[in-house]
């Protein structure tokens, strides 16, 4: 089992109300054993919504306290950005996920890269 950003298999879950649809992935999501997830629609955010970027750290720095997530308005979006990834990490157990495929530059799910 593995999870996808689920914006790559056609949900519009982005903050502007589209997808980042990928043929291949969708082709893989019908033979099955992935799982899309949204971590900023998990955590309660809206969609579309202002777009989103972590201020003054990265990621393991949010989930430690040293920094957050602000959206265009300036509005700190933090605590659903940590919920949104504590639920997928809560699924991921459950499901005993062995990987994760992950859109790239987003401040939820990019790994290893989220801007440019
Ligand atoms: S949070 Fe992840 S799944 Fe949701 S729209 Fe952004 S990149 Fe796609």
């Amino acid at each position: 089992m593995k999870i996808v950003s689920a914006c790559l298999v056609g949900v519009n879950c982005r903050f502007n109300g589209e997808n980042k649809l990928s043929a291949e992935l969708v082709e893989a999501f019908k033979r099955g054993g992935l799982v899309p997830l949204c971590p900023e629609q998990l955590g309660g955010l809206p969609t579309p919504r202002p777009s989103s970027r972590i201020v003054d750290g990265n990621a393991y720095d949010v989930l430690d306290g040293r920094a957050r997530v602000s959206n265009e308005r300036d509005e700190d979006v933090t605590e659903e950005f940590v919920r949104g990834a504590r639920e997928v990490l809560s699924i991921a157990e459950v499901l005993n996920v062995e990987a994760a495929i992950l859109e790239s530059r987003s401040p939820s799910c990019g790994c290893g890269r989220v801007y440019d």
